[in-house]
């Protein structure tokens, strides 16, 4: 399918990139009178337009966030600092945001704009968070390198050769290249976390139904999440304890309260760790990531932890399940989008039916019709009980594996991804290989549990490394402290 044209900037050096204070201690320097929000946005607005050619974000919210800091620093006169001051935030595009357009990075939502804010984003907005615009993404979060974009692939600010992974892939490299504090993304079966270990950042994926679906652009309903991209585990916690929680709009969110997790983010117990020798032995792990993981392991144990080997023999399955299933609620939550409602219309049609096959034709990218095409098939009749059913099942065992694993660890460490940032175009012949991009995310997006990566090191070729901890449901205080924990360890 043709990409939307967009002219490919001249490629600078990312060294012309002027650093933001990190938001932890943003607040107080904004107090202090040492920094003001309009400098802040100045700097995100001149990385943005110097990291053109990481073609991160979609659309610039350039005036506005302006605007928003200069109210915000004149709140700061009255010394009434709101939570979120200072904060500039890019939303995946794949969020609504009031009278913005969003497009899921796909040509089949041209034209169509927000008229309400996603829960999550409308509660940063409250804070006085600045949205500073939309970043690309794989169409619909589909993909694992964020090549599957309409408007072409993002690259990697410390390799530009390189994919930044995906879906999330435009929101980890506006983290990382300086062009905002904290991105929200979406992760269904990864998509935070590995991009979060491809360019050295945090990524959480909270606990399936902490935080609201409303206005989330749906992918598979079942596994979809809002996971945040930051630099520190203090302005994930941060970003978490003011989206998470209860919303009338989406009725699926738990009503368990929300803990304050910024206050508990001291870790001081023995923790009892689990690991699973598959993942570590698993032959298409590079040795990097093994002989890293395997260090920080031995780390945790010389510092008193217990640490264990678990078998979990269900990860092979783990894919094949993810992959049937998000496949098939993608086909249905996709149906919605035919050229009648909203969005991109094929012009070329005499016939109603004609009019629909050629929009959905001409209006998603090929990775999309191959997931509706697939999810249509496992859905069929003659094939429903041999697949979907048989999917379901297996999502049934690999849940209820990892909560007998939880009844005696607390958590479970294993590599975020089997490899570090692969070659702009390595995989886009061979969905299959690309698919095993996903081979350590997937079990928690099974699950519905939370899980975070945290940079580990990096490869012989300096490239980050992802760790990743997975923590039982709504067990995320306890996953931020340790992960916290493990920062200051590693
Ligand atoms: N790469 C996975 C997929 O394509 C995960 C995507 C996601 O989490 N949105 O389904």
């Amino acid at each position: 399918m043709k990409k939307e044209f967009r002219r490919r900037p001249k490629e600078k050096n990312t060294d012309s990139l002027d650093k933001l204070p990190p938001f932890d201690q943003l607040q107080a320097l904004l107090q202090q009178g040492a920094i003001t929000c309009e400098d802040i946005v100045d700097r995100c607005l001149h990385n943005i337009a110097q990291g053109a050619y990481l073609n991160a974000f979609l659309r610039v919210y350039a005036e506005e966030a302006k605007q928003q800091a200069a109210t915000i620093d004149q709140m700061c006169q009255t010394n009434n600092l709101p939570e979120l001051a200072g904060m500039v935030v890019g939303l995946k595009d794949l969020l609504c945001y009031k009278d913005h357009p969003v497009q899921a990075a796909s040509k089949i939502l041209r034209g169509f704009v927000s008229q309400f804010s996603a829960t999550a984003v409308q509660r940063l907005v409250d804070k006085h968070a600045i949205i500073v615009g939309h970043q690309n993404c794989d169409q619909f979060g589909m993909g694992s390198s964020n090549e599957a974009s309409a408007f072409g692939p993002v690259r990697n600010a410390l390799d530009t050769t390189r994919v930044p992974g995906g879906s999330s892939g435009g929101s980890a490299v506006a983290v990382q290249a300086h062009m905002c504090h904290v991105s929200l993304g979406t992760d269904t079966g990864g998509s935070v976390r590995q991009p979060a270990a491809f360019c050295g950042l945090v990524g959480l994926k909270p606990t399936y139904a902490r935080i609201s679906r409303h206005g989330l652009i749906a992918y598979a309903s079942s596994f979809d999440t809002i996971g945040i991209l930051s630099r520190t585990i203090q302005t994930c916690a941060t970003v978490l304890e003011i989206i998470a929680g209860p919303d009338d709009f989406d009725s699926t969110v738990s009503h368990r309260p929300v803990p304050v997790y910024t206050a508990q983010l001291h870790f001081d117990k023995r923790a009892k760790v689990a690991y699973f020798p598959v993942a570590l032995e698993h032959p298409g792990l590079q040795p990097a990531i093994r002989k890293q993981t395997q260090a920080t392991l031995d780390t945790l144990l010389r510092a008193g932890h217990q640490v264990e080997a678990v078998d979990f023999p269900l990860l092979e399955y783990a894919l094949p399940t993810y992959y049937v299933l998000v496949n098939a609620e993608a086909s249905a939550n996709l149906a919605r989008f035919d050229g009648v409602r909203y969005g991109y219309r094929s012009s070329e049609s005499i016939t109603v039916a004609d009019m629909y096959q050629k929009t959905r034709t001409q209006g998603f990218g090929q990775e999309v019709q191959r997931r509706i095409l697939t999810g249509t098939f496992v859905l069929s009749a003659d094939y429903y009980e041999a697949w979907y059913v048989k999917a379901q099942q297996v999502r049934r065992l690999i849940k209820e594996k990892l909560e007998m694993i939880f009844a005696t660890y607390d958590f479970i460490v294993l590599p975020t991804t089997p490899t570090t940032a692969f070659k702009i175009g390595a995989y886009t012949q061979d969905p299959l290989a690309m698919y095993l991009a996903d081979l350590y995310t997937v079990p928690a997006s099974i699950a519905g549990i939370p899980s975070i990566s945290i940079p580990n090191g990096t490869d012989e070729n300096g490239l980050p490394i992802g760790l990743q901890v997975m923590a039982p449901a709504f067990g995320e205080a306890q996953l931020l402290a340790f992960a916290q924990y493990l920062t200051l360890l590693l």
